[in-house]
């Protein structure tokens, strides 16, 4: 039986082509100042390494694992986006997603669990108003780990005081936020933004 449903937070609760164009420009500015070259050079760095690591593992690998990769501390770069852009300033509040969680909220305990940074999760929930609705906002923060490590997960089912089996996974990157929780004998559910959130509040409050 389900008992707690954990949302990834980007690209899962809202969809932003702007957020995600300034979430890559900071970590350009980010690795240009952390290797003193040009923000075009690391612009280029960065995309031929994802572009690689894409071919290797056959999904798109998130900017904050390429920008490790770079050698650049995870605290850092959480430092620099936090400076480089506010969310607030592109999102806005989401009434019919707010109406779909407060279903699901009768009946399950909800949390996020993120690998953004506690400062920009609280700024996203705060602007599409649904930060009253989770009862745990797990970030990179809480447990300093990051999906797809399975610590992030079992992390969070401890802190629920739940059973993986009891958890429920909503996410976008299948490989990043559903197969290591699948692992762990949690159930995923994969969605491509909160428009996907509508069928799955379907089918749960009608088996549920
Ligand atoms: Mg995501």
């Amino acid at each position: 039986m389900i008992k707690v449903i954990l949302f990834d937070l980007d690209g899962t609760l809202y969809n932003s082509s702007e957020v995600r164009k300034k979430f890559a420009e900071a970590a350009y500015h980010a690795l240009a100042k952390l290797k003193k070259i040009p923000v075009d050079k690391a612009k280029t760095m960065i995309e031929e390494t994802r572009e690689k690591l894409k071919e290797k593992h056959g999904f798109p690998v998130p900017y904050t694992l390429t920008l490790v990769r770079f050698g650049m501390p995870v605290e850092i770069w959480h430092k620099e986006n936090i400076s480089y852009f506010d969310p607030r300033d592109y999102l806005s509040a989401n009434g019919e997603l707010r109406k779909l969680l407060q279903g699901l909220k009768k009946r399950f305990k909800l949390a996020i669990l993120t690998n953004n940074n506690e400062v920009q999760a609280e700024r996203i929930l705060q602007a599409l108003k649904v930060q009253d609705l989770f009862d745990h906002v797990f970030t990179y923060n809480s447990f300093r780990t990051m999906k797809p490590n399975p610590k992030s997960f079992q992390e969070a089912a401890r802190v629920m005081g739940v059973a993986p089996k009891e958890c429920l996974v909503v996410g976008d990157r299948y490989n990043v936020d559903l197969i290591p929780a699948q692992d762990l004998g949690m159930k995923i559910y994969e969605v491509k933004g909160p428009e996907g959130i509508e069928k799955l509040v379907t089918a749960l409050l009608s088996v549920a």
